[in-house]
Parts: structure tokens; C-alpha cells; sequence
């Protein structure tokens, strides 16, 4: 028996890696997703700069247009798969206020804007869906927006970006060097060209402040984000974490602080590369894989894995979201808003507590160990492990690898301040956090 469902009018803006893959999905599932979403979703065009560009797809030629505009008015549902701040985001705002339910994949949109997109969405009962938005096809933002909106969440890490893991992934399984890597993962196509959003950690930090926002109720700026990158990191460093057993991974950490002494809550949001014990889930996220563990109060430990990115990986979860729209749609009221009421306090990184490896190149005579030691000690930073390995040709120098127990973040980098002004130290090597203890 053939099924009259209503009509929705989909409009697509983007048909690049992403887009394309859409638009294909779309055409080729239409009658499958009309059945789970108990509407016909009718494609009624794809907005794009180019009309004469390759697409990886094989697309209609009358689909497309470069006039988003008019493609959006009298939309039922608009999928913007664009990139970019604009026009990506007035042609959001033109939807919503036109009456259509939204579905980005845009991370720097909603990092950068998303306070002003959920408002204006607000105001009119609309509903806006990103699940592509934080880790491209796994599924992370419904978890955390309905699965765990009963749990409390304490502490996500998430290995959000699929380029700095495929290099560290191979500068720890090969011993290569950072450099190498990176020219590999260039022409593999996994990095681009300008790699800096990457392996600077831009992209991570704008999946960190989505991630943070949605599992802690509270609106995260992007510049409220501590952020480093992985260009620091080279094979010594790489070795010293894998003889304590640990890999190095970028990771977004996204934590709720508590005040020891007033009980008073606040978050940390940061992303850096971190020390993980190999025995740690994560350790095993190979390649480009995307992983994101989440420690909740009641459900306890949860992890997320897969590809993080990827043209049709991604589509699924923008067509998931598709989906979403059409029953909402069709089932009418209005959308549910993002829940911000927490409003809880993004603290500075130096009130972080985690236990730290310090790495210092130092001259090879006695009483420099103690020195160090003493100094610290008067930072209230105690020492749990320590090793020493010649370094110099001459071997004069040595390099000291301290791993410390618990300590303040903010202790510990003036006292590594000290150290480093002490004489005693020829170089402060690299200071890293040991994360997932
Ligand atoms: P892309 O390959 O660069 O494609 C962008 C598309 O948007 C192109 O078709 C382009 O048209 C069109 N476009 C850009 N500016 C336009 C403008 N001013 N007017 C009209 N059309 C315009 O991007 P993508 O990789 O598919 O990514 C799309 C979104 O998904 C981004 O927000 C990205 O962060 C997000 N995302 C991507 C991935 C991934 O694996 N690629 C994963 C997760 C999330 P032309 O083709 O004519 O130039």
C-alpha cells in the first residue's frame, strides 16, 4: 500500500564534501527516510558558489543555484553545509525566522554564534540539530542533549580532531617525526594545506566549547577555551611518555571544578596534549578516529567511537538530523531550546588539579636532582616518579623526566617558572598534563 505523506520542502545549502553526500543520500533513501519520518522530504535545490565546480556526486544539474536566499524561503527544513561565519550564518537566521527547523554541521558558526542562532531559534519555537557539529558521524550531541539530560555529567575527553591524532597515532607506533607526519598527512588528504586550525587545536577548541555548553547547561564561549597545540611535541617527548607508560593524545577535556572549601561549582574547558595511560579506552583511538569518553555521576563511564569526520560519515548524522526535523515537523509545537540555566563559571586552567610529567634538560653534576627537588617542594608540587638519561654527545647534560603527584595548575607552572630561572636547568623540555586518573 502507497503512503500520502505530507510534503516537505528540504532546502540544502553546500554541496562540497559533506553536501554532495547529502544531496546523493537524499535522493537515493528518499522513500526509506519518508517512512521513518512520515514525511516526503523533497529536495527543492542546493545552494552553492560554483554551478559549474566538480561535485563528488552525481547530482541534478537543475537542483542547483546560487541564490540561497530564495532557495530557503518557504522551506520546511534547511540544511546549511557551508562552513564559515558567513553567509552561513545570516542564511541560518533567515531560516529560522521564516519558519524552517535548521541543520548545520558548523562548529566555528556555533562555537562563535551559537548563543545568538539558539535565541533567535527561541524566539520563534524553532529547532536547531548539529549532531554533525563535534565529532562528524558519532553520535554525541543527542547523548549528551537527551540520553544523559537526567545524569550529571562530570568530566568529558574527547579525542575530537581525527589530523592531530593520525599524527601522534603514527609519531608513537613509528617513532616519526612531527614534521614527516604532518607532510604525509598533507598528501593523504588528511591534513590541509594550512594545517594551523588542526594541529594548533582551533578545531578541537570550538568542539569543546559545543560539548561543554550541551553537558553542563551552560552557554561556553569559544575564547573561555584553553587552547594548545601539538607542535611542541617531538620524538623525545614521545619516547619519555612512552617509557612511563603513557601515549600522548590532543584531547578536549571538559571538566566540573568543585571548590573544596565552599563547595561552589564551576567548569574547565581546555584542550592541550595530554598524557594517557595506556591501559585508558582511549589509548587504543588509532589514525583519524574520533573518540569521546564521558564520566557521568550515575551511568558512570561511556565512550563514543568512530570517524570523526569524512564526506558521507558525516552525512549521516546531518540526514539523522534530517529525519529529526521531518517528525518534529510533522508532529508541530514548538522546538525544544538549548538548556543554558546552569550558567555555571568557565574558571581559568590554573585551577586545574592534575598530576603533570615535567621534562627538563639539565647539566649532569651532583645536587642539581635536589635542587630541583627543593624548589618543587617550596611549590607545594611533590614528586611521585623520577628519570634521568644522558643526553649530551659530550654527556654532560642529562634530561630529568619528573612525574608529579595531584597538584594546582596554577602551582605548578610558577614553580616550573622557577625552575627554569633557577641556573640550575639548562631547558624546560615540555610540561604535560596526565589526563583520565
Ligand atoms: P566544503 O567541501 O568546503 O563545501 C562547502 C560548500 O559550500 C561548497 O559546495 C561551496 O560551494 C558552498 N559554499 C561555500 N560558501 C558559499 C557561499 N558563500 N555561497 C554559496 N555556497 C557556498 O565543506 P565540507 O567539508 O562539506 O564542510 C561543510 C560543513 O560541515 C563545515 O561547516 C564543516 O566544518 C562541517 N563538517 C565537515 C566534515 C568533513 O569531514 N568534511 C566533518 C564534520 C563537519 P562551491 O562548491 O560552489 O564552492
Amino acid at each position: 500500500m502507497t503512503v500520502e505523506y505530507r510534503r516537505l520542502r528540504v532546502a540544502l545549502l553546500g554541496a562540497g564534501s559533506v553536501g554532495s553526500q547529502v544531496a546523493a543520500l537524499l535522493l537515493r533513501h528518499g522513500d526509506e527516510l519518508a517512512d521513518r519520518a512520515g514525511a516526503a522530504l523533497d529536495l527543492a535545490g542546493i545552494a552553492v558558489r560554483d554551478l559549474d565546480a566538480p561535485r563528488e556526486a552525481d547530482l541534478p544539474k537543475d537542483l542547483f543555484t546560487t541564490d540561497a536566499e530564495t532557495l530557503i524561503v518557504g522551506s520546511d527544513i534547511v540544511i546549511e553545509l557551508m562552513g564559515g561565519i558567513e553567509p552561513a550564518r545570516s542564511h541560518l537566521l533567515q531560516a529560522i525566522n521564516s519558519g524552517a527547523d535548521v541543520v548545520t554541521a558548523n562548529k566555528a558558526l556555533l562555537a562563535t554564534h551559537g548563543a545568538e542562532i539558539f535565541e533567535a531559534a527561541d524566539q520563534v519555537g524553532a529547532q536547531v540539530y548539529y549532531e554533525a557539529a563535534a565529532a562528524g558521524a558519532i553520535p554525541i550531541i543527542r547523548p549528551l542533549r537527551d540520553s544523559l539530560a537526567g545524569d550529571r555529567v562530570r568530566r568529558i575527553m574527547g579525542i575530537v580532531n581525527g589530523t592531530t591524532n593520525y599524527i601522534l597515532d603514527r609519531m608513537d607506533t613509528e617513532g616519526a617525526g612531527f614534521a614527516e607526519v604532518l607532510a604525509d598527512a598533507q598528501r593523504l588528504g588528511y591534513a590541509e594545506a594550512d594545517p594551523t586550525a588542526d594541529v594548533e587545536g582551533y578545531d578541537a577548541a570550538q568542539k569543546a566549547a559545543i560539548l561543554a555548553s550541551l553537558a553542563f547547561h551552560t552557554t561556553v564561549p569559544l575564547d573561555a577555551v584553553h587552547r594548545e597545540g601539538i607542535t611542541s611535541i617531538d620524538k623525545g617527548i614521545m619516547d619519555a611518555a612512552r617509557r612511563a607508560g603513557y601515549v600522548i593524545k590532543l584531547l578536549a577535556v571538559c571538566e566540573r571544578l568543585v571548590d573544596p572549601d565552599t563547595e561552589a561549582e564551576s567548569i574547565s574547558v581546555r584542550v592541550y596534549p595530554a598524557l594517557v595511560s595506556r591501559a585508558h579506552p582511549l589509548a587504543s583511538v588509532h589514525g583519524a578516529n574520533n573518540a569521546v569518553f564521558v564520566e557521568a555521576e550515575a551511568a558512570g563511564d561511556l565512550m563514543f567511537y568512530g570517524a570523526g569526520a569524512g564526506g558521507v560519515q558525516t552525512a549521516s548524522a546531518v540526514l539523522g538530523d534530517v529525519v529529526s526535523a521531518a517528525r518534529r515537523h510533522i508532529a508541530g509545537g514548538v522546538g525544544v531550546g538549548e538548556s543554558t540555566r546552569a550558567g555555571l563559571a568557565v574558571a581559568p586552567v590554573g585551577r586545574v588539579v592534575t598530576r603533570y610529567q615535567i621534562t627538563l634538560e639539565v647539566e649532569d653534576r651532583p645536587g642539581v636532582l635536589a635542587k630541583v627537588a627543593g624548589i618543587l617542594s617550596e611549590g607545594r608540587v611533590s614528586i611521585a616518579t623520577v628519570e634521568q638519561t644522558v643526553s649530551g654527545e659530550d654527556a654532560a647534560t642529562a634530561l630529568l623526566v619528573i612525574g608529579t603527584h595531584k597538584a594546582l595548575e596554577q602551582d605548578l607552572s610558577e614553580t616550573v617558572d622557577r625552575i627554569a630561572a633557577s641556573g640550575v636547568v639548562e631547558r624546560v623540555v615540555s610540561v604535560l598534563r596526565v589526563e583520565g586518573e
